[in-house]
């Protein structure tokens, strides 16, 4: 059986059941009784193992972060996520993973899933900025050069539904989630938004142009449509 604590209260009408850093508390009313309360948590139990199970050992060390998600792409490759917690806080890769390394002053104001899970996310969001930003500052020269069509800024940036964009400033914006994308998908988007330096719009002139230096481009599309999903996760 479950080791938990029993808290009963006379204004309270039903049984409740929490789960909070590993720990099960059950809430009853004065009146129930412990046969009940014991029965409950015994048609619960298979449900009540999962859930502690999950978040004993999310307490511990080196676990897989998301349960219903544990894999993610870095440059369309799939990574396995896993947290770790060491002195500081740092994001690594290898062929198969990526850990981001929570520090032990981080660990200790977590307390739920939620918490991790939003301390993760942040981790994640300023790593593949940077990591966006820095494949970005290598190609726009090059693409630019190779289009003659040269941006005057360009930013990366969050966005819900779009990949890039292009405005009549020639200002270019990128999502950051775009490092999920393999380097060829990233390439299509740059140029999709470097010829809107020259076209626009989505005219039939407009893919004549981005056609010219991106010929698989209707592929690199298709690629991010297949993976929306999986590349609007954060
Ligand atoms: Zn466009």
């Amino acid at each position: 059986m479950f080791d938990y604590q029993l808290i009963r209260s006379h204004r309270r009408k039903s049984l409740t059941i929490q789960i909070k850093q590993g720990q099960m508390t059950v809430r009853a009313p004065n009146y129930l009784p412990l046969s009940e309360i014991e029965g409950f948590i015994k048609r619960k139990s298979a449900w009540l193992e999962k859930k502690l199970t999950a978040q004993q050992t999310l307490l511990q060390n080196k676990v897989p972060l998301f349960t219903y998600q544990s894999k993610l792409f870095y440059f369309g490759q799939t990574k396995t996520l896993l947290i770790e917690f060491a002195a500081k806080p740092t994001i690594e890769i290898s062929e198969q993973t990526l850990t981001v390394v929570l520090s032990y002053r981080q660990q200790k104001q977590l307390v739920s899933l939620n918490d991790i899970t939003k301390v993760v996310k942040q981790a994640l969001a300023k790593y593949f900025k940077q990591q966006l930003s820095c494949y970005l500052s290598a190609n726009i020269p090059i693409l630019s050069q190779q289009l003659q069509l040269f941006p005057l800024h360009y930013q990366v940036r969050f966005y819900k539904t779009r990949w890039g964009s292009c405005n009549s400033r020639h200002e270019l914006s990128f999502n950051y989630l775009l490092i999920m994308a393999p380097k060829w998908v990233i390439n299509y988007v740059i140029v999709h938004e470097l010829c809107h330096l020259k076209h626009l719009n989505h005219s039939a002139n407009f893919w004549l142009l981005v056609a010219k230096y991106q010929p698989h481009y209707k592929q690199a599309k298709a690629w991010l449509k297949a993976h929306q999903i999986e590349l609007s996760w954060l």
